[in-house]
């Protein structure tokens, strides 16, 4: 067979081109990579010199990634609303605050130890070792620092896929990490993304056959993708909160706690209170007490009525331009002006009014009359929608709340808070950013992106 000179020198000079641009993007490494499979190949390699360093270093690793984050945090937070228009900056903030500090790090994947007549059992956490993670535009900093801290501490090296929509501020924050990791003589390319995050590379990412896991923090479609993988996936998917107020409530504290917790970020957190659900004895109250927080709204029906049109689509979906941004620039379009002391605007609704069903991520809350608790836990259970995410309760009857959390099965369910307490924001327990309902995994930790390997040693090691 003749071979062709020229076309010989091509393939060189393509394979030359290709292999120094590798090394290039390498040499100067910043976590972006131009694509994919460079991402993967130097995270590959990040993850086997993290495994064979101390457990010491790591903890230095995620030391350094916990101040650098804090370091940029303000500047991420504006990014973050500039880039997205979705949430409150001072909310970002706190939401950067309680990744950076309560994240659990190392400590999580302590081994346990059993010994016994037989011997001895030692039980380990180890690394799966290249994660895909997909991150979603509502959390694009949050999301990033909680998942680097939780899967590095376990040993993994991360390959991430932010949402498009928030690819400049998920990036820069990547590199913040990235930065850090390096600075304490960790591995570089441990956490990486591609330079431009697409949809497309969102698919190579899920497809690659080098990724060992994957883990999705978006909306139930997402989630059904990486489920359907054939590989090991986790999924943080969409939820509904319904919150049901008793009449044994403290309504005043019942007020202010839904106030904070549905209008944090201007209702994005997935934990957020979506829906009220009262008893109709202690409605008017609770809607009286929410006024007087002075930062609560109260639409009247028509005013309602136009608010929906506008922020629900003739096909019943959430209209995209309003989610996460400030209740007034919402009410402005709809041709209502309120002051700038408010957070949340709340209307009474009837049972089949679309946001009751929507999961509507922004500060408009509708509030639904039941007559008893009884009706109001059947009503809560439906409105979650077996999401298994979150639901709240306000309520000092011990019987009410054990009835609702055993009928409603969620996630996190909270008890006389604001909805944040679930996720470690003012209420006990560590934070997540990806909590994992439909696979079960629930807020996920270093813990969660292991596997468990068995180390058993017969007839010795017992001491006693
Ligand atoms: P989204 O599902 O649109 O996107 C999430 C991620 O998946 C993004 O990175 C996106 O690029 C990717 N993605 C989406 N569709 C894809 C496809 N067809 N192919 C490849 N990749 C795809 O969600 P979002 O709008 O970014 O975030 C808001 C949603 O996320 C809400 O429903 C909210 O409840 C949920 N959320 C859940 C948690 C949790 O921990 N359970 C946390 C934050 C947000």
């Amino acid at each position: 067979m003749e071979t062709n000179p020229e076309l010989v020198a091509a393939l060189v000079q393509r394979v030359f081109e290709e292999l120094t641009a590798g090394q290039a993007a390498r040499a100067q490494c910043d976590g972006l990579f131009p694509t994919v499979n460079d991402a993967v190949e130097s995270g590959l390699v990040a993850h086997k010199k993290l495994i064979g360093m101390s457990l010491e270093r790591r903890k230095d690793i995620i030391a350094s990634i916990r101040k650098s984050v804090l370091d940029a945090n303000e500047d991420l937070s504006r990014m973050a609303v500039e880039e997205t228009h979705l949430g409150r900056y001072e909310d970002k903030v706190r939401e950067n605050i309680l990744c950076a500090t309560k994240t659990p790090g190392v400590e999580d994947i302590e081994p346990r130890a059993l010994s016994g007549d037989h011997g001895l059992m030692l039980m380990e956490y180890a690394p799966v070792g290249l994660i895909g993670a997909l991150t979603p535009i509502t959390n694009p900093t949050g999301t990033l620092i909680n998942n680097s801290i939780s899967m590095i501490s376990a040993g993994n090296a991360i390959v991430f896929n932010p949402h498009p929509n928030a690819s400049h501020t998920s990036t820069r924050m990547l590199q913040v990490i990235h930065k850090a990791i390096v600075d304490a003589d960790g591995p570089q390319g441990l956490v990486s993304c591609v330079r431009n995050p697409t949809l497309e590379t969102a698919k190579q990412v899920i497809e690659h056959p080098k990724i060992n896991m994957l883990v999705a923090t978006g909306g139930r479609p997402i989630v059904d993708i990486v489920l359907r993988s054939g590989k090991k996936a986790i999924g943080a998917g969409a939820g509904n909160p319904p919150v049901l107020v008793d009449e044994t409530a403290t309504i005043r504290k019942a007020a202010h706690c839904i106030t904070s917790g549905a209008s944090i970020n201007n209702g994005i957190f997935c934990t957020c209170e979506k829906v009220v659900i009262v008893v109709q004895e202690v409605a008017d109250s609770l809607v009286k007490f929410m006024q007087e927080t002075g930062r609560v709204y109260l639409l009247t029906p028509e005013q309602a009525e136009g608010v929906t049109r506008l922020v629900v689509t003739p096909e019943r979906h959430i209209n995209g331009k309003y989610i996460g941004r400030d209740v007034q620039v919402i009410l402005h379009d709809a041709g209502i002006d309120i002051g700038p002391e408010y957070r949340l605007a709340i209307f009474e609704a009837e049972l089949d009014h679309p946001l009751v069903w929507l999961e509507q991520m922004m500060p408009i809350l509708p509030v639904v009359r039941v007559n008893d608790v009884n009706e109001g836990i059947e009503l809560a259970v439906e409105v979650e929608q077996g999401n298994r995410h979150t639901a709240i309760m306000h309520s000092t009857h011990i019987e009410h709340m054990t009835a609702f959390a055993r009928a409603v099965q969620t996630t996190i369910f909270v008890k006389n808070g604001p909805s944040y307490a679930g996720i470690g924001l003012g209420g006990e327990g560590h934070t997540a950013f990806t909590i994992a309902g439909p696979t079960g995994e629930g807020l996920t930790s270093a813990r969660t992106f292991t596997r468990q390997r068995r180390c058993t040693l017969c007839e010795s090691f017992r001491i006693i």
